[in-house]
């Protein structure tokens, strides 16, 4: 017989691998957007300017772990292309890496997902090119992080904050 911390284990197991499904179906790889359009600002915001640098090596669509490294505290200067050429890589880490204790991806992701008021029009803007498949997916993952032994204690405020934003934002267009 399973210890319940087993149980547990094996419980996130299978829903990880879930949820991996699910981004594999909805978000596939895309090509890099051109220069410009990777940044949410694309004139006079140093910030937006340093993350275009920053990612000028980065040509493909599969991003390496290094350079999901270099964007977490950046998420919010991407624009929604870059949102869409950055995420299919992004969620897969999360959702496979092995150690919670050291996950400041998923802990920034849940944050760029869960505005504050004051910032909820732009990142509107920055999931404006998002299908509802995949705002579901995003859905999913924030549901997955509040059954998640780790990210449920330690960001519970702003994973229920998020959650309600998607909902609200899948309801007033989908009405869903
Ligand atoms: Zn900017």
């Amino acid at each position: 017989m399973m210890h319940s911390i087993q149980l547990c284990v094996k419980r996130l197991e299978m829903e990880s691998e879930t949820l991996l499904n699910e981004i594999e179906a909805v978000f596939p790889h895309v090509p890099r957007p051109k220069d410009l359009e990777v940044s949410f600002h694309k004139v006079d915001c140093f910030e937006c300017e340093y993350i275009r640098k920053d990612l000028e090596k980065y040509r493909e669509p599969i991003l390496p772990d290094e350079a999901i490294r270099l964007l977490y505290n950046d998420l919010s200067c991407l624009s929604s292309k870059g949102w869409l050429w950055v995420f299919p890589s992004y969620l897969r880490h999360c959702i496979t890496k092995k150690n919670d204790y050291d996950d400041i991806e998923t802990e920034f992701l849940i944050y760029a997902l869960s505005p504050d008021l004051k910032y909820q029009k732009e990142t509107l803007e920055r999931l404006s090119g998002f299908s509802k498949p995949q705002l579901l997916c995003l859905l999913s993952f924030l549901e997955w992080c509040e059954r998640h032994e780790h990210w449920s204690d330690y960001c519970a405020d702003e994973i229920e904050n998020g959650i309600g934003f998607l909902k609200s934002l899948l309801s007033n267009k989908y009405g869903v």
